[in-house]
């Protein structure tokens, strides 16, 4: 089955008792049950409901494994793989442009318990090597990265670990399964933010944990229950509603991407464009070789003032000023006061995240009212600075 075929059929029959093409919306707490003890299949909808069940065989079906568990949203879900896997004393090591979630999470949450965090340039694979040690227990890997969109290798960096004796998390929320495969590449964990190009429309916040490994799987299935962070049937459905367009949305968004991507480069306004599929990218030939596309985010840096960066993002006509991403709807963000603000500035520029980058999200409009947009933008600004300097010949 190909990936569209999947998204549209996989553990979707028509509902049998009625014919309803599209699986009903099993919007219930609890189950009847034929004698005590007798249930079938479900007794709580905490411990398992069939929308969301559906829901998860699909994703499983999309990363090529046979296990998912569903959450309220993507930090849920990494929650869940964190109180599963660390215990005081253990070490989790997780790449410098890691979303700011996860860094918060990790040394706002596990560091004070007792948990070491290291963060590192994880495109330096000898870094990677030397930064593991027997106290490691998680690995974890965002490629491409948010927001300069770098790209790591998936299968090196499996293979370092698990000479070690560490497990491998792949967040692969921005590359999605269509563009990448972290299982085939050696990944024991894969976690995604179904908020995103999964569930693709701006419309509800989830996330999802994935294993082949049925002994990894269990400690996520049993916090799946055990603390409850779990979505509510509405939501799964939306997602399943969702997915049945996500090949269609993600050529789209590449499409997008790559062309917004070659109109930004060499502008006289641009300092410099972020995205895997410019063959300037440091990324680009272990993107190609890792990744089946280069999926559907671009970030830049503006050559210009915070003002003039401000004034930038917030005045677009089809990029509306947002957080998130992997909508059908185009959405700017400005990292340093919005993601990445709760990085102190000079942490940031340590990690060399500019205050003039931009990123973008280009949705599944047309690319020429996406492109004209931006250019229209950064035609503003040149023409503010012809004023500027058209008034300060007049008045010297
Ligand atoms: C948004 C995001 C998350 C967190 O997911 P939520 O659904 O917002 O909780 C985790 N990782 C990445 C890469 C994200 O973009």
């Amino acid at each position: 089955m190909g990936f569209a075929t999947k998204t549209i059929h996989s553990a979707q029959p028509s509902e049998p008792e009625t014919g309803s093409l599209i699986a009903p919306i099993f919007q219930t707490s609890t189950y009847e049950q034929e004698a005590p003890g007798h249930d079938k299949g479900f007794n709580y909808s905490r411990t398992n409901n069939p929308t969301r069940q559906r829901l998860e065989c699909v994703l499983a079906e999309l990363e090529g494994v046979e296990y998912a568990a569903v959450f309220g949203s993507g930090l849920a879900a990494e929650n869940a793989i964190l109180q599963g896997y660390l215990r005081p004393g253990d070490e989790v090591i997780l790449p410098l442009d890691v979303y700011g979630g996860t860094y918060r999470i990790l040394n706002r949450v596990f560091q004070p318990m007792g948990v070491t965090v290291r963060q590192l340039d994880f495109c330096d694979l000898q870094a990677v090597a030397a930064a593991i040690t027997r106290n490691t227990r998680l690995v974890w890997v965002e490629t491409p990265t948010n927001p300069r969109l770098f790209i790591s290798d998936i299968a090196a960096i499996s293979a370092l670990a698990h000479a070690a004796g560490a497990l491998v998390v792949v967040d692969n929320t921005f590359a999605t399964p269509y563009f990448q495969q972290p299982f085939s590449l050696g990944a024991d964990i894969v976690v995604h933010s179904v908020t995103k190009y999964l569930a693709g429309h701006s419309d509800l916040i989830q996330g999802a944990v994935l294993a082949r490994d049925p002994a990894i799987f269990e400690p996520i299935k049993f916090l799946q229950n055990a603390t409850g962070a779990v979505p509510g049937p509405f939501d799964c459905w939306l997602t399943l509603r969702g997915l049945k367009t996500m090949e269609l949305r993600m050529l789209r968004h590449a499409e997008n991407a790559a062309a917004i991507a070659d109109a930004l480069q060499g502008h006289a306004l641009v300092r410099r464009v972020y995205f895997p599929g410019l063959p300037e990218h440091p990324g680009h030939d272990l993107a190609r070789r890792q990744m089946t596309g280069f999926g559907g985010m671009v970030s830049f840096e503006l050559e210009g003032s915070i003002a003039e960066v401000s004034r930038f993002a917030s005045s677009r006509r089809y990029f509306a000023l947002g957080e998130s991403l992997g909508g059908v709807k185009s959405l700017v963000c400005h990292p340093a006061t919005m993601t990445h603000a709760s990085i102190p500035a000079a942490a940031r520029a340590e990690l060399g995240l500019s205050d003039s980058l931009i990123r973008l999200s280009p949705g599944c409009e047309n690319a020429k009212d996406l492109v004209e947009d931006l250019q229209a933008g950064l035609a503003l600004l040149e023409s503010e600075r012809e004023n500027c300097k058209a008034q300060a010949v007049l008045a010297s």
